[in-house]
């Protein structure tokens, strides 16, 4: 591979050996700028329609930015063992010895356990025949803090020699702050079963964002790019304009980062979020900042805004940051009964973004700004905040704007007399 990471990417020059097998970065042989342009154009293209798209904030440095890197494990046919990603739309397995967007430190750590399975005689898992016990390996990295979660996927909790293996990756990276082994006994897609064990360690690590420390489990999601979520989740509380009054809904709140930032700035936040691992952290992580006004609900977001609205509460400020597939009926309904103010929607997909925008413009509210944040620089994901009112801007300015002709006409009239 290339180490110098040609900037310009000229004549589609090619940076990284494996980027046609691997498939994860699909702009590879763009420049940064060319990458910036498109995803700015793409954005427009889908949300012009509904308001103002400022211009794009990339990074400075748009490598090896990934906190989280995830490895599948295999063998050649001569037997060799191999880590990295599955081919794109296959089941084959590319190596990956190295990669320009993976936290480093990361990587390495997953090219030790690759050299460490022979002596201890792991066997890793073929998909076909069910047998074998290394599945995955995923390494997280808190960007601030330096502690790094190594999470042995396998398909039976029999990990021979557990304690002495632990001991061997411990010897080469002492910075390993804690170690789980994960039960995927399924046949299935996911990377990741329900059962954790913890080898070594809390079973979690900690960082902080934005002044805020958060734990964070092998289950719970937590953004991949930590320096652009400082900047996403700062533009996401500036657009809340809070004042300390409001009572505030973060909802699919995750671990609780959004509502848990904003919550010194506001009266009352109340987090949402299905999946009951991230809950648990996000209640942790209210207690470990001293946080007393952020209580969590462990729902459906849709079910729980639907309740939320029955029994007339209401709320001045919705955060909402749903997965890739957006929100649905139930919720944007919910939101409409419920009446606030603001709703700030983070979406890291501006298809469905645009979808939702549609239904919440067609009922009564307007988008008054939206700022795309690169956050998956070298791959076709692009992030979007979007503020949106249910004020009539114009409203206001129309009065201003009648009150001034009205002073300048009996002004001019004035003048003439
Ligand atoms: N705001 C958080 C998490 C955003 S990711 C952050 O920035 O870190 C989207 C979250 O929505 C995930 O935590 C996922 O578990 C949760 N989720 C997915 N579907 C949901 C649903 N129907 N109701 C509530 N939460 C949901």
């Amino acid at each position: 591979m290339n180490k110098t990471y040609n900037e310009n990417g000229k004549n589609g020059a090619q940076i990284c050996s494996v980027f046609k097998k691997c498939g994860g970065c699909q702009y590879q042989g763009m420049s940064y700028k060319e990458q910036l342009k498109k995803k700015e154009r793409e954005v427009q293209g889908l949300l012009k329609p509904f308001g103002k798209v400022k211009p794009i904030l990339g990074m400075e440095e748009p490598y090896y930015y990934r906190n989280k890197v995830h490895a599948v494990f295999g063998r050649e046919r001569n037997g060799n063992i191999i880590s990295g990603t599955y081919q794109a739309g296959t089941h084959k397995i590319v190596n990956i010895d190295e990669c320009m967007i993976e936290d480093r430190k990361s990587g390495e750590i997953i090219r030790t356990i690759r050299s460490l399975l022979k002596s201890f005689r792991i066997r890793t898992y073929d998909e076909d025949t069910g047998y074998g016990l290394l599945r995955h390996v995923m390494v997280r990295r808190g960007f601030s803090s330096g502690q790094i979660m190594v999470v042995l996927v396998v398909s039976s909790p029999i990990f021979p020699s557990k304690n002495n293996f632990v001991k061997a990756l411990r010897k080469e990276h002492p910075e390993i702050t804690t170690v789980v082994l994960n039960i995927n006994d399924k046949k299935t897609s996911m990377v990741l079963g329900e059962r954790d064990i913890v080898l070594y360690g809390k079973g979690y690590i900690e960082d902080t964002l934005c002044g805020c420390v958060f734990r964070i489990s092998p289950q719970s999601f937590y953004q991949v790019n930590s320096v652009q979520t400082e900047v996403l989740y700062g533009k996401a509380i500036e657009y809340a304009g809070l004042t300390g009054k409001e009572r505030v809904i973060d909802a699919y709140c995750g671990i609780g980062t959004i509502g848990l930032i904003a919550s010194g700035q506001a009266k009352e936040v109340i987090g949402i979020e299905l999946n009951k691992d991230a809950i648990r952290d996000a209640r942790t992580n209210a207690r470990r900042n001293g946080i007393t006004n952020m209580t969590f609900i462990n729902a459906d977001a849709g079910k729980c805004m639907v309740s939320m609205a029955q029994a007339g509460e209401r709320a001045d400020v919705v955060f909402m940051d749903p997965p890739r597939a957006g929100s649905d009926e139930a919720f944007l309904s919910s939101v409409v009964t419920l009446n606030p103010e603001k709703v700030v929607y983070v979406s890291c997909n501006p298809e469905t973004l645009a979808r939702d925008l549609k239904y919440l413009t067609g009922h009564g509210y307007r988008v008054q700004e939206m700022q795309p944040v690169d956050m998956f620089c070298w791959c076709e994901h692009v992030e979007t905040v979007c503020l949106l009112s249910n004020r009539k801007p114009d409203t206001k300015v129309r009065i201003d704007v009648d009150l001034e002709d009205y002073y300048r006409i009996k002004d001019s009239k004035k003048n003439q007399n």
